[in-house]
């Protein structure tokens, strides 16, 4: 009777591949099953066959030359979790099955319900991790550069100490021990003094500079060190 004709019609299913057009009546068998609810209208499966899910890869794999960058372009296109390492788990799999097997691992367990979201967030989140260990990696380089800084000025004025020691004998007060040592060191170079005798000459300069500076560092007067200097 026309009548029952209508309703098996209408209550029979319609299943399409969007790529080759392929019509069945069941996503089961023939179509893969995803996490996305962007196909809950499709029962959750996709709506390219298995068969034309397959054959992506080896087209991509024309274009891409590269396994993991196809199987990242199919999970982009469909909605699909990428994750490497399972990228790499399949690499010498059949290239006829990879997206198909891909597939399958994702529906276990612990990648049940993910999808390309997922990804996403989880890329975004190793990038700031990278980063913030590059950045933490770099402030280390900077305090160990600052302190071997702090390292070579401190040898410096050890040097510049023990050569003054060397030259004015002991002197307690490490900033005199420095002036006296700056002191020397500019008046033999403007005068190019060389002889032993000469050196005393300018060691006596040096105290009475020293004198001069402490004098009028606390307001005493200066006169007669000025004129022994200039003796
Ligand atoms: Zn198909």
């Amino acid at each position: 009777m026309a009548r029952t004709k209508t309703i098996k019609k209408i209550t029979k299913k319609t299943i399409m591949c969007v790529k080759c057009g392929m019509i069945t009546d069941s996503y089961e068998k023939q179509f893969p099953k995803t996490n996305s609810s962007l196909y809950a209208g499709y029962e959750g499966y996709l709506p390219i066959c298995k068969t034309c899910l397959n054959k992506l890869y080896s087209e991509y794999l024309d274009i891409y030359q590269d396994h993991f960058m196809v199987l990242r372009r199919i999970c982009q296109l469909f909605d699909i979790y990428y994750n490497e390492s399972l990228a790499k788990s399949l690499m010498n799999s059949d290239m006829r099955t990879i997206p198909t097997r891909y597939i399958s691992k994702l529906n276990l367990n612990p990648h049940i319900g993910k999808t390309y979201h997922d990804t996403i967030l989880e890329e975004e989140k190793a990038k700031k991790v990278q980063e913030i260990t590059e950045q933490s990696l770099r402030q280390q380089e900077n305090r160990e550069d600052a302190e071997i800084n702090t390292e070579e000025i401190d040898e410096t004025v050890e040097k510049q100490l023990a050569d003054a020691r060397k030259i004015f004998g002991s002197i307690t007060n490490e900033n005199d021990a420095l002036f006296l040592k700056n002191e020397y060191d500019d008046w033999k170079f403007r005068t190019g003094a060389k002889s032993k005798a000469e050196e005393e000459i300018i060691k006596n300069i040096c105290y009475n500079s020293l004198s001069l500076k402490k004098a009028r560092e606390s307001g005493s007067s200066t006169k007669a060190i000025e004129e022994t200097l200039l003796n």
